[in-house]
């Protein structure tokens, strides 16, 4: 599903370049839940923006479903994501001034899908995460973890068959951490691709496959 080939990532700092990712070399077959470790600043958030589009390495080269990605036109590359990956973040980054329903809604009005299909699919988002009660409250007026709820929900509203995830349990306590772990580990079971970054060696060990970044580079275990 994925092949990131020799991919490098660098900052000019003071005129020194400095190094951020190093020749990372990388396969993910659909339906792998992969946890993604390492010590703060060795590149794990840079790696998961490169996986979803969000950043471009300065060299290297990156197959996704088959394509080319960086032989793609800024706009066919952009819809090629749009359409197959949910970002998940740590601090939600849900639009504070819209309610719950319009969050999830949000990325299928970017995909233009009609109004009828979008009241159907967010109504089956909010069955399944239990927050049909909470649908027109604003983010404000939710726990970290009904944001985060709200955040996956969004993430998923799109039927991606990919889920990046950046550290989603970080501001959750350890019951809500759980159980977006459950989560995640139910929708791999449904066929979706998941690569999340974790701190927790307990998170991690939701997935089939862990790897390590170690300044930039991965690490063989
Ligand atoms: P954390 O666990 O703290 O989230 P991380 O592994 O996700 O860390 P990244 O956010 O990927 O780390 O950052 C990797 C490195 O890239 C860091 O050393 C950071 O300082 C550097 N970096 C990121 N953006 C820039 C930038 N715009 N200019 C210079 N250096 C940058
Ligand atoms: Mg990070």
């Amino acid at each position: 599903m994925i092949e990131l080939q020799h991919i490098f990532k660098w900052y000019n700092v003071g005129g020194t370049k400095t190094f951020v990712l190093k020749d990372i070399n990388l396969r993910i077959e659909q339906g792998e839940f992969i946890s993604i470790m390492g010590p703060s600043g060795s590149g794990k958030s840079t790696l998961l923006h490169i996986l979803g589009n969000l950043d471009t390495p300065d060299e290297g080269s990156y197959l996704f479903l088959e394509e080319d990605v960086y032989a793609l036109k800024s706009r066919k590359r952009a819809e090629l994501f749009q359409s197959r990956v949910g970002f998940v973040f740590q601090s939600y980054h849900l639009i504070d001034e819209l309610t719950v329903y319009e969050n999830i809604e949000t990325p299928l009005i970017y995909k233009n899908i009609s109004s009828s299909e979008r009241r159907a699919i967010v109504g089956d988002m909010l069955d399944r995460f239990g927050i049909v009660g909470k649908k027109d409250l604003f983010p404000n007026q939710l726990s970290g973890g009904q944001q985060q709820i709200v955040g996956i929900a969004r993430a998923l509203a799109g039927s991606p068959n990919l889920i990046l995830a950046d550290e989603p349990t970080g501001n959750l306590n350890s019951q809500q951490g759980e159980d977006v772990m459950k989560l995640f580990k139910q929708l791999n079971e449904e066929g979706v691709t998941i690569v999340q970054v974790t701190h927790s060696e307990k998170n991690a060990e939701y997935g089939n496959r862990i790897i390590n970044l170690l300044d930039g580079q991965l690490k063989k275990d």
